[in-house]
């Protein structure tokens, strides 16, 4: 299996190469060449299978340059009893809101209590194998841009690990007071965070230009150095992503809410529009789906793009309660566009540098088709989020974070709009005690306490739902990193983390 380029698909890499690099040089995104398929019988066995040998199944059939002994090691190493709180790391919560039934994906029962923990527990072992594989000594650096979430699970997966170093940057003002402390108590040795007066789009453009900089990659190479991304543009975060819908497939079938064969809708709350995208990716390979629901936030970028065919960032980016959506520039988006044109690299190409020229671009009606043939587009604003928590608690007593109120909320007025009752997972991205404010707040609760760690105390009082231990155990922990940038001088500041002045 090789990968090519969306921006050159005469290039094609190993998986190995693909991962190590996590970006092609020419700027597009590397994606697999055809997609494996799930036979019948796959189906069948894995109904019976672990989280694990599933994942095994999976992953083997895109890594296909690594050996059946690499892969266990990769799983079993990442999903770990210990590290996921349980047999299963990704269980469904059977749920009725507003009379619908809502089988709700919990993906976030890992170290840093968010969905990016399934990916980026994993990628540091495809990273590590991967880079012997494609070089000798050299020391991969992994620049993260991140809007809260994947910056604590890169950390928390990278600390430590061997030849590899990773610098965290983040909006200064546009993360949960959880999600920064997370990030600015990080230990390791090899782990750097960095805040910049800007926001998520301001972070990612940033990196993505230092990635593919010619003279930045010829100082890392007389170093022994070379840039990767754990953003999820590199498909090693992509491909652990498309298992825990194809085991959340199997375990509808075994939960008796499906048969084998029966389709479903899956529904997404979106930013980078990568964990809608590995969904769509099941897709690709068999796994049988009516609906693809994508659900944003204020910053409705998509919504308007499924529903005209024309995407613009030109527009007012808000600061919401639920921040890891907070994103104009949807990258990966590109790799659905490449697909659904038939693989033509070069209309993906045009439409990405008009994005970058004027902000816009506007699709073919084909491909406007397809898209809604698919996929359905819509948002919910700030009190719509706060609503959906409140009211999922009152009435089933279930505690969700903004992220996954957004992805309800949406749920529920495509329902209402279209009376299409297919059984729908909805992906359950973080746990509501990463963003304790705006869940009191939408709560309503009449005491919200001062600090922090006292309104998780008081999330736990109201909720009696048991608050994560690696949340706790931040409590007494320090800050290491103070560190604010100009957007314009991230480049300095990944030169001198790494001691090259
Ligand atoms: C990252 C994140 C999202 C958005 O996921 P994408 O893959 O970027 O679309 C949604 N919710 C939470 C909690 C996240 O951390």
């Amino acid at each position: 299996m090789f990968y090519n380029s969306t921006q050159d698909k005469s290039k094609a890499v190993s998986s190995a190469q693909a991962i190590a690099q996590g970006i092609s040089q020419d700027g597009g995104l590397f994606v697999p060449e055809s997609f494996p398929q799930i036979s019948d019988k796959l189906f069948c066995d894995m109904l019976e299978m672990s989280y694990q040998d599933r994942a095994k199944a999976i992953i083997s059939m895109y890594l296909t340059d690594f050996s059946k002994e690499e892969i266990d090691d990769c799983v079993t190493g990442a999903y770990t009893k210990e590290k996921f709180s349980g047999e299963n790391p990704t269980p469904i919560s059977s749920l009725k809101y507003n009379g619908k039934d809502l089988n709700v994906l919990e993906l976030w029962h890992g170290p840093t209590c968010a969905f990016k923990d399934m990916a980026l527990q994993i990628l540091p072992y495809f990273l590590t194998k991967a880079l012997k594989k494609v070089s000798d000594d050299t020391q991969a650096v992994i620049l993260v841009a991140t809007s809260g979430d994947t910056g604590k699970a890169a950390l928390e997966g990278f600390k430590d690990v061997e030849n590899t170093n990773i610098i965290v940057f983040y909006p200064e003002n546009g993360v949960s007071a959880m999600q920064k402390h997370q990030m600015n108590t990080q230990e390791g040795e090899n782990v750097f965070v960095c805040a910049i007066k800007g926001n998520f789009d301001d972070a990612q453009t940033a990196v993505k230009k230092i990635f593919t900089d010619d003279a930045m990659a010829k100082i890392l190479n007389e170093h022994g150095m070379m840039f990767s991304s754990a953003n999820s543009i590199n498909f090693g975060r992509l491909l652990p992503q498309i298992v825990y819908y194809i085991s959340a497939y199997c375990d509808m079938v075994n939960l008796g809410k499906i048969s084998l064969g029966d389709k479903i809708n899956i529904t997404v709350p979106t930013g980078n529009f990568g964990n809608i995208l590995a969904a769509y990716y099941a897709y690709e390979m068999g796994l049988p789906v009516n609906k693809f629901i994508c659900a944003s936030n204020s910053n409705n970028v998509l919504t308007d793009f499924i529903n005209t065919g024309i995407y613009d960032k030109n527009r007012k980016f808000f600061t919401t309660v639920s921040p890891s959506m907070d994103i104009l520039v949807s990258s990966n988006l590109e790799r659905l566009l490449y697909r659904l044109s038939g693989n033509d690299d070069k209309i993906t190409k045009d439409w990405m540098n008009k994005l970058k020229s004027d902000g816009r671009y506007e699709v073919t009606v084909d491909i406007k088709q397809k898209i809604s043939e698919l996929f359905y587009g819509g948002y919910c604003d700030e009190d719509g989020t706060k609503n959906t928590i409140h009211d999922l608690f009152e009435q089933d007593k279930y505690l969700c974070d903004t992220h996954t109120a957004v992805a309800v909320s949406v749920y529920n007025d495509y329902v209402d709009k279209t009376g299409d009752n297919t059984p729908c997972i909805i992906a359950s991205t973080a746990s509501p005690y990463k963003f304790s404010k705006a869940v009191l707040t939408a709560l309503k609760d009449k005491n919200m306490p001062e600090s922090e760690f006292e309104m998780l105390d008081r999330l736990h009082e109201l909720s009696g739902v048991e608050i994560p231990k690696p949340l706790l155990c931040l409590k007494d922990k320090k800050s290491r990193f103070s560190t604010v940038t100009d957007k314009d001088k991230m480049q300095k500041v990944v030169l001198s983390a790494l001691g090259i002045d």
